[in-house]
This record gives structure tokens, sequence and C-alpha cells, in this order.
């Protein structure tokens, strides 16, 4: 029996005929198909500016760096979340202080962040799971309130919106990933998302080895040159080529993740409420990105039986995150002797199950029919 994957990328002619166009002029970063991709980034999403980056991971470094954060400064960062989001942190000097996430939206929740902030806090670094919007309301006042900068983590967040506007353009900074696990892809890729033109400006020097070549390309100044620390962040036109192709099926992908969760939502709503299980949260004021579509069981034991029936029935179904405060690296850092009870919790409960563009009626209905015979 085929196992269903759990996610695929839709790739087809459209991809195959915008590569062998890039490969037949100059295939370095900042060439013409990545500033066609920025630019439909930034009407996508509204944000002011949007940088092509080698990674979402590199875009959080890019983030910490133009933002002027540090040695010394702590950055609260929940500890349900893909190890990226605290990398990105300690790759620029700067502590990562784990905090729990809260139940509805399985984001940063900000009740907790505030419990750890401290003197040398500068940031939080709340993650948007699933495509679902972090308490985005609570930790806008909470920066606000304390003065801190918000740097979200959207690479999960590609076409989820709160209110009608994208996430990763609610903070000072927000961080795209182009993997080939997200909604839309290049196989490795991200971006980031600014408002303010100061920080986008020292954005696009760091990403260019701290060279003015952004501007040099843009004809305002007449060499490149070094005029700042850097690094080499900037995406290749090659692989920007393959996102155009992708963002102009954007919608298309879109509606079709769409159209399976809906499916799940109606085929297993009465299963799931007669054996306890969650289905994803879903907020009056919220467009989900429909990154992922998960359960939350009653149980770990049950979450772990199903992985196994799932997997036997040719579903390949995941758990996710290990938390990163019980991680062996993670376990060291400031926070991670809290218990961070949400977090244990989730990460012990959830089973994610296929969810990609390319997954057909049938499969879908073999998905639902070994979920509905599952006994939590
Ligand atoms: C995928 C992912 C990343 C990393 O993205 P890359 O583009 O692979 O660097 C970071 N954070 C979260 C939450 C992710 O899901």
């Amino acid at each position: 029996m085929d196992v269903i994957p759990l996610t695929r990328p839709w790739f087809d002619e459209a991809e195959r005929g915008r590569l062998l166009q890039a490969l037949a002029g100059r295939v370095a970063g900042d060439g013409p198909f990545g500033r066609r991709v920025e630019q439909l980034l930034a009407e996508r999403t509204g944000a002011r500016r949007a940088l092509l980056t080698t990674s979402c991971t590199h875009a959080l470094e890019l983030a910490l760096l133009a933002l002027g954060v540090g040695p010394g400064d702590e950055v609260i960062v929940p500890s349900f979340t893909f190890v990226s989001t605290a990398n990105a942190v300690l790759r620029v000097g700067a502590q990562p202080v784990l905090a729990d996430i809260e139940p509805v939206t399985l984001g940063l929740d900000p009740r907790d962040a505030e419990q750890r902030l401290s003197s040398r806090t500068r940031a939080l670094l709340p993650m948007h799971y699933a495509g679902l919007a972090a308490d985005l309301d609570g930790l806008l006042e909470l920066a606000g309130r304390r003065r801190l900068l918000l740097v979200e983590d959207a690479a999960q967040g590609f076409g989820g919106r709160l209110r009608g506007r994208a996430l990763g353009t609610f903070g000072d900074a927000g961080c795209l990933s182009f993997h080939e696990t997200k909604n839309v892809t290049c196989g490795e890729g991200g971006a980031l998302l600014l408002n303010d033109p100061e920080v986008a400006a020292r954005a696009e020097i760091i990403r260019e080895k701290g060279t003015n070549r952004g501007a040099f390309l843009r004809g305002e100044v007449d060499k490149y040159t070094w005029v700042a620390e850097g690094s080499s962040y900037v995406l290749s036109d090659l692989l920007a080529a393959l996102l155009e192709a992708q963002l102009e099926k954007a919608d298309r992908i879109a509606e079709r993740r769409a159209a399976i969760v809906a499916r799940y939502r109606a085929e297993l709503a009465s299963w799931a409420a007669g054996h306890g299980v969650a289905l994803p949260a879903e907020p009056p004021d919220q467009q989900p990105g429909h990154h992922i579509f998960h359960l939350l069981f009653p149980s770990p034991a049950s979450r772990d039986a199903a992985l196994v029936e799932l997997r036997a029935a040719g579903i390949g179904a995941s758990f996710h995150y290990l938390p990163l405060h019980l991680s062996p690296f993670g376990r060291d850092l400031p926070g991670a002797h809290d218990p961070l009870p949400v977090s244990e919790r989730v990460a012990a409960t959830l089973l994610r199950l296929p969810l990609h563009p390319l997954l057909t009626a049938d499969e879908v209905s073999r998905v639902v029919e070994a979920v509905t015979a599952l006994r939590p």
C-alpha cells in the first residue's frame, strides 16, 4: 500500500519553465526574478518591504541583526517551536528565554512571556503555529507597554491573516519560510517582511555581505563597497524564479489546502467530539494559512497508539516538536527548568494529518476512514 505523505510540493510545467528561463540569465541574488518576487510578496502581505533570504532561519537572524538585538539582550521564545526560532537568537549573540504557549492558538502566551521579562529583555519572538496567528493582540499590548520589539516567526504563516492583515506584518519584522514543507516553496528559502524603511535599508546591506550592492543595482550609487558588518543571506535568482511560479499559483494552493481542511473538519467532527479529541481552533477573526491540520488526543498514550495505527494503515501522520526546554541542547537555556505545562501537553498529544495540494479526494477519504476507526 502506498503511504500518503504528510506534505508534498506541487511542481509542474510552470516551475520547470521558469527555472529554464532563469538559467538563461544571471542567477546570483537580487536579480530580476528576486526583485519581482519581492514586489509580489510586498503586495500580497501589505508589508512595505520584502527581502528574499536563503531561509527563514536566516531571515530571523537578519531581522535581529537589523533591529540591533545582540549580546546582553534576551529574547522571549516559545518552547513549542522549531529550533530555528531559538537558534537565530543565539546566532546574533543574544539569549533566548523559553516561555509557554497558550492552548487555543498554540502560540506564545503573553501572560507567561510577561513573567519571564527582565531588565535585559529586548524582544518577543512568537511563532504562528500551523498558520494560525498567536495571540497578537496580547503580545502587541505587552510589547508596547514594556517597550519591546516584536519579531514574528511566520515560517508557517504564509496566507494566514488576522482581521484581514497578513501574518508577519504586525511586528517590527516578520519572517517567512519557503522550505520544501511549507505552503509555497522553492526548496530552501525565506523572506524578511519589514515596514520601517531604515531597518529595511540596514537589512539589505547586512544581507549583501555588508555592502551597498542593492543601492548600486538600483542605480542609486555609482559603485558598491563595504559599508557595514554583514553576511550572505540573499536568495539565488534561480530559486526566486521557482518561487515566482509558486506565488502565481499560491491562491490555487491555498484553495486546495482549505478544501482538504474543510473535509477533515466536517468528516472528523463527530468522531472527535465522541472521543475527547480536539480539532484546531477556528478564531472568528482569522483566516488561517492552513499549513498544518492537527488533532489533540486526550492522552499521550492515545496519541502514540494513533500514530502506530495510522502508519500501519499507510497514512503519513506525524507528531511535531519536542519542546525546546526538554531537548538535549535546550534544557540548559534559561527558563528551561520551569515547567511549561501547555508546551509539554501539546507536544505529547498532537498528531498531524497529511495536508498538501496534491492530496486526492480518495486519499482524504482514506485518511478519514483510518482516523474514525481509532478508539482513543
Ligand atoms: C520551517 C520553520 C522554520 C525554518 O525555516 P527554514 O526556511 O527551513 O529556515 C522556522 N520556524 C518555524 C516555525 C518553521 O516551521
